[in-house]
């Protein structure tokens, strides 16, 4: 029996975990290609609106999917974190999926909240579990196998600055680890602050990633940090965040700004995302008055275009080389 995983939202961030599960368990995961053109319009086609572009693109991979497999994973995520929410287009999403998409094969929609703990971990994979029809022996070997995957992507995401595609070949498998290309940098460090499924979507992004590692930026996402630190940073807050995405996102800036181990930060928001509106207001104030390191903030649509994309991180990335190599001095503000 074929699943198909939408290549988008968590997949960036859970992939190993539900691929190994399912693949213990004997299914065939099915991978929808990497966002295109196509999947994009799609996606905004059967999506609504005022949706943000994320779930749009969501939409997309699904339509690229629903005729290719038996059923479709979509879980509804209300909390990825003890005492903390997600967004709450993650919880409707199932729903919103069989509304903009009716014809749509089966979708598989257990719910995962870790709010009251990481335990209910184990009692997401035992409700797929009980939908799938199998016994708890096999889902508990299934899941032990999962989170070992998870913890070994987590880590070498903090181990070796890597981004999720740069530690998987094309099959989606782990690369080994002494094939991890060794980066040269030019020690401009850059803070790359954004939703995982946006920075690292290549195609909304906009090849974001690749044009800095081209320039031989030294790159750092909040998925390259350990939580400690994150938990740090987030004590600058004055009061207690309480979106995981949000959270990691200040968090991760707070303590690299304050520790001065970044010579500027790229904030990458989503159109329409109301959170990422007042991360993005909190984080530019204290990044250009409290800290003084230049921000760039790129805001993504479905109808952003790339040649004026490129034009502002040329000229953000000129001015990072200017405050470090000629005059330490230069305004913040470029
Ligand atoms: S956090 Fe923002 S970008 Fe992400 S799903 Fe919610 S509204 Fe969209």
């Amino acid at each position: 029996m074929r699943i198909g995983i939408p290549r988008a939202l968590f997949y960036y961030q859970y992939f190993p975990f539900w691929k190994t599960l399912f693949e213990v368990l004997r299914f065939e995961v099915v991978l929808s290609p990497p966002t295109n053109k196509e999947i994009l319009e799609q996606g905004t086609k059967l999506c609504v609106d005022d949706a943000c572009l994320p779930i749009k693109v969501y939409h997309g991979h699904i339509a690229v999917l629903k005729d290719k497999v038996d059923m479709i994973f979509v879980p509804r995520v209300i909390s990825i974190e003890p005492r903390k929410y997600i967004c709450p287009k993650f919880l409707g999403l199932p729903d919103m999926i069989r509304n903009s998409i009716p014809d749509i094969s089966r979708v598989l929609d257990t719910e995962l909240n870790l709010y009251k703990g990481k335990y209910n971990m184990l009692n997401h994979v035992l409700n797929l579990g009980k939908i799938l029809k199998i016994n708890r022996s096999r889902i508990l070997l299934a899941y032990y196998k999962a989170i070992k995957a998870q913890m070994k992507f987590e880590d070498l995401l903090i181990k070796k600055l890597a981004t999720p595609q740069e530690l998987f070949d094309k099959k989606q498998n782990f690369i080994l680890e002494s094939q991890l290309l060794k980066k040269h940098t030019n020690n401009i460090k850059v803070l790359l602050l954004g939703h995982n499924y946006n920075i690292y979507d290549d195609y909304i992004s906009m090849g974001l990633i690749r044009k800095l590692r081209k320039n031989k930026i030294d790159l750092i996402t909040t998925e390259m940090v350990e939580k400690k630190y994150i938990t740090i940073g987030s004590k600058q807050l004055s009061k207690d965040m309480f979106w995981t995405l949000g959270e990691k996102t200040l968090g991760t800036a707070f303590y690299y700004l304050e520790n001065s181990k970044v010579d500027g930060v790229i904030h990458v928001a989503s159109f329409g995302c109301g959170p990422d509106s007042l991360v993005g207001e909190i984080l530019e104030k204290k990044t250009k008055k409290q800290y003084k390191v230049p921000i760039l903030y790129l805001n993504l649509d479905e109808h952003a275009g790339e040649s004026g994309f490129n034009t502002r991180i040329e000229a953000f990335l000129d001015v990072l080389e200017g405050r470090k190599y000629l005059e330490d001095n230069l305004s913040a503000h470029g």
